[in-house]
């Protein structure tokens, strides 16, 4: 499921849906906060016994209520550092306008969501990538930081699109001698990421690379085609979800 359809319904019948499919509920309570950046914060909540139920994976992201005028959105979060033994993790949110980054710019310890885990999953890659191939941005960058906590031995390059001048403080957990990131400016609703990307992958891409695309919708969607299409890279190497809908 998309994130415009997470937009599209509401949380009644939706909610319901996920219950037949096994989704489990849980309620996530704020321990603190602190604002990483002017566009950017973490929150630190403990997990309602989510990660002793469900484990770990690179990626792992839940779908969270958030209420809004009276009325619950659906949004879906990353974990960041999830400790499964003292049942604690952090969201980091990429702040705009919308309920959730309302939520998260007035969130207080004591306050709790309610969450759901369904369509989360991370197949490690085989055979094992030569390099990792990584288009990102804020929205995405808690995955991006847990798929190269989970490769420590794997050299990445990262295209990273940025909106605020403070992206550059972000808490990328880059390594300056396996890693490099490439950072875009958003423009043109992403097209110069998509141009700046196509013209780059082809040199980087063998037949071993893994290539991860989480950006806008649009974006993520030329760039998915453009790897298997055009490069013909094949789907199993190619991962793409798209985070965010522009408005
Ligand atoms: C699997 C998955 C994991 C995700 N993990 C994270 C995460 O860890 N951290 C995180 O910050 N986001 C994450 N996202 C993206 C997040 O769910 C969306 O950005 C969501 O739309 C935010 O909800 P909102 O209520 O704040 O804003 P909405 O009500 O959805 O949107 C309000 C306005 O803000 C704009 N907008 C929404 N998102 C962005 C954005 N990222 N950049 C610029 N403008 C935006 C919309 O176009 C709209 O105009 C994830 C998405 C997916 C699918």
């Amino acid at each position: 499921m998309g994130p415009g359809e997470e937009h599209a319904v509401g949380h009644g019948w939706q909610g319901a849906v996920l219950k037949l499919m096994g989704a489990k509920d849980f309620t996530f309570t704020v321990t603190g906060a602190e604002q990483v950046t002017e566009d950017y914060r973490r929150v630190r909540f403990t997990d309602g016994g989510l990660l002793a139920a469900a484990g770990i994976h690179p990626t792992m992201w839940v779908r969270i209520w958030f209420e809004n005028a009276g009325k619950p959105h659906q949004r879906a979060y990353t974990l960041v550092d999830p400790d499964q033994e003292a049942g604690t993790f952090s969201l980091e949110f990429a702040l705009h306008d919308g309920p959730a980054s309302h939520w998260a710019r007035g969130c207080a310890p004591g306050d709790t969501v309610e969450a759901t885990l369904q369509g989360s999953g991370f197949e490690t890659p085989e055979p094992r990538p030569e390099r990792l191939l990584v288009v990102g941005d804020a929205a995405s960058l808690p995955a991006v930081n847990s798929l190269l906590d989970a490769h420590p031995d794997l050299p990445a390059t990262i295209w990273f699109e940025t909106q605020h001048a403070s992206d550059e403080e972000l808490p990328f957990r880059t390594d300056p001698d396996r890693h490099e990131l490439r950072r875009v400016p958003r423009q043109r609703s992403g097209a110069d990421l998509v141009e700046r990307v196509r013209a780059e992958l082809p040199a980087l891409a063998g037949p071993e690379a893994y290539v991860w695309i989480a950006c806008d919708t649009a974006t993520t969607r030329a760039l998915a085609a453009y790897a298997r299409k055009e490069l013909a890279l094949p789907k199993e190497r190619v991962h793409a979800l798209g985070y965010w809908r522009p408005s």
